[in-house]
């Protein structure tokens, strides 16, 4: 079986809910485009029937592959996982949820025959989302431009098409806390945005609980920033600078002054100040002291039990990169 022209990588957690409406607007989409393509279902360590429900699909449809993980490895290892076993000429990853909607697929594709390698899609509108979710975005992604050199397009999210060669070198990059979304504009090659409205959830809860989305937001940040290191040094230079100050003041009261200094409260405060602020110092070297730990320690990224679907057993997967997931032995 010769290379499908799309892939399309959808990660999947619990969604047994939307599985069904998925694979019905997924086909439908992809169908009327009039080109090979391939499904590539990530199956995130479920614990619901969605399994179950990725099997049935793939019994009945032979473009279906399914790679399901021993464990809930994560969005991010989900697909890279996807981006890692897909064959397509073009490769799309897309959210099982249907707040991408799939009819955008086609868009992105009109930009990829243009001759864009990577072709993102901005969220114009997110009905779907509530106040909350959408400010602290838009505040997060505007620091984030702010203190890191690489151009990570505002308003986007993991939903967008990458050309095979783009892919190629993306799969160079096995570094464990992953931003993918960063990684993606680090590669560079020719990149476009195409915008949509992205819709309501169809069916189910968000899988991203506040303190998943913390994590992804500080991975974000210590993966393409120095910054709250940096933050750490220069509290420590405005703090020793107003300590010398604070010297320069006692030694005159005492030398040219009878005062009787009584000293206790701003003794405290200044104790607990700097205390405060070499915790937070010494807490932000810890984080990126254990992101550096996590990487010596060289553990796969994801650990694949099995991977399902006719298209599995028939194609000879394009070439993986340097130590990808736990099905490939490292190179
Ligand atoms: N997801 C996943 N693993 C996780 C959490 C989420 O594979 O640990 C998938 C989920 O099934 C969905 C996508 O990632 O396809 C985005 O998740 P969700 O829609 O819940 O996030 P939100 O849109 O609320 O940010
Ligand atoms: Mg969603």
């Amino acid at each position: 079986m010769s290379h499908p022209v799309f892939s399309i990588v959808v990660p999947i957690y619990n969604e047994e809910e939307v599985l069904p409406e998925l694979y019905r607007r997924l086909t439908g989409a992809m169908d009327a485009q009039g080109e090979t393509y391939e499904l590539v279902f990530v199956n995130d360590g479920s614990r619901d029937r969605s399994l179950e429900l990725l099997r049935g699909l793939a019994d009945g449809d032979a473009r279906l592959k399914v790679i399901d993980f021993a464990r809930n490895f994560g969005h991010q290892a989900a697909i890279t996982a996807g981006m890692d076993l897909a064959t397509g000429d073009a490769v799309v990853v897309i959210d099982a949820d249907l707040q991408d909607p799939p009819e955008v697929i086609a868009r992105l594709a009109e930009k990829w025959r243009e001759g864009y390698e990577v072709v993102y899609a901005i969220r114009e509108k997110r009905q779907g989302d509530s106040l909350f979710k959408r400010s602290t975005a838009a505040a997060f992604y505007r620091l984030l431009r702010r203190v890191t050199s690489v151009d990570i397009p505002l308003d986007t999210g993991d939903f967008r098409l990458m050309d095979r060669r783009a892919i190629e070198a993306f799969k160079g990059l096995r570094e464990r806390h992953r931003f993918v979304r960063g990684l993606v504009s680090w590669i560079g090659f020719r990149q476009t945005g195409v915008a949509f409205v992205r819709d309501e959830r169809h069916a189910g809860v968000t899988k991203y609980p506040l303190r998943k989305m913390l994590k992804f937001a500080f991975d974000g940040l210590t993966s393409f920033s120095f910054a709250p290191l940096q933050l750490a040094t220069y509290s420590g230079f405005v703090t020793a600078f107003t300590a010398f100050l604070g010297i320069l003041w006692v030694v005159w009261v005492k030398l040219f002054t009878t005062e009787a200094l009584p000293g206790w409260a701003s003794q405290i405060v200044c104790t607990l100040l700097l205390g405060g602020i070499q915790l937070i110092s010494l807490g932000i070297i810890g984080e990126y002291i254990g992101r550096i730990y996590d990487e010596v320690k060289g553990r796969p990224l994801y650990i694949t039990r099995e991977i399902l679907g006719n298209a599995s057993r028939t194609d000879t997967p394009r070439a993986p990169g340097p130590g990808a997931g736990a099905t490939f032995p490292h190179a």
